[in-house]
């Protein structure tokens, strides 16, 4: 299902940063928060943004909640405004609820109530930063699951000029490049005779393991 319209319920550094993105992709965002400064400061940028609390639930239902698609409970300290906040959205029927968590207990405690995506920024960002520190090479990365990742890598100096076929990660290592990243453009499922130069950037799929011993014997 298309999401088209957000309710963010709280407009911190975290909160407010989604709203904003949001908007710059085109979609429509009714922001929501306690404190009137925060709300000001977000008023020209947002479709909507109200002074409200969000842990009364006619307030809720007053703006019409339930109306929207998505709702994210970006509320980090106080955590029981959070657990409610969340509780309400869910019960007035928003059809999908993402709530950021400050613990893990927070977080497990947000999946008992139903909602849809416990987010932990603060974690989930420390341990990408902790994977590129050790790699300067990887620029970003999907896990598809515990043995799985998808790996963006910068091309290194020794892969410069280098063929597909003369690299072949498939055969040495078993991980496979299915895209290079151009500046002129991408090449997906590129040919054996593709050629690499520094800093294209390549798209590796493979074991975890295939793709570290990948970037171990390219210096990447
Ligand atoms: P961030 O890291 O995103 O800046 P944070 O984790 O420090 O945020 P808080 O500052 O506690 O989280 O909360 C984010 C926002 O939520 C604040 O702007 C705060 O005013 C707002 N907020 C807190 N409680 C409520 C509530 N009951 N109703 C509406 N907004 C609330």
């Amino acid at each position: 299902m298309k999401m088209n319209q957000f309710v963010i319920i709280g407009l911190g550094r975290f909160g407010s940063s989604i709203g904003r993105e949001l908007i710059q992709l085109g979609y429509e965002v009714l922001g929501v928060d306690s404190d009137e400064d925060t709300v000001q400061e977000l008023s020209s940028v947002l479709t909507h943004a109200v002074v409200a609390d969000a842990t009364d639930e006619e307030v809720l239902r007053s703006l019409g909640a339930r109306n929207f698609d998505c709702g994210v409970v970006a509320i980090g300290d106080d955590i029981q405004a959070s657990i409610l906040a969340t509780i309400l959205l869910k019960e007035l029927g928003v059809k999908k609820v993402v709530a950021k968590a400050v613990s893990e207990l927070h977080g497990r405690v947000l999946e008992r109530i139903g909602v849809d995506r416990v987010i932990y920024p603060e974690r989930d960002m420390g341990i990408r930063v902790a994977h590129q520190l050790v790699s300067p090479n990887l620029l970003d990365y999907i896990e598809l699951s515990k043995k799985y990742t998808i790996a963006e890598l910068a091309v290194p100096k020794c892969l410069t000029g280098k063929s597909l076929s003369e690299v072949n990660p498939r055969a040495k290592f078993g991980c496979s490049i299915v895209a290079i990243n151009k500046p002129n453009g991408i090449i997906i499922a590129p040919n054996a005779e593709d050629v690499l130069v520094e800093n294209d950037v390549m798209v590796v799929i493979g074991t975890n393991e295939s793709i570290e011993e990948f970037q171990e014997a390219t210096g990447s």
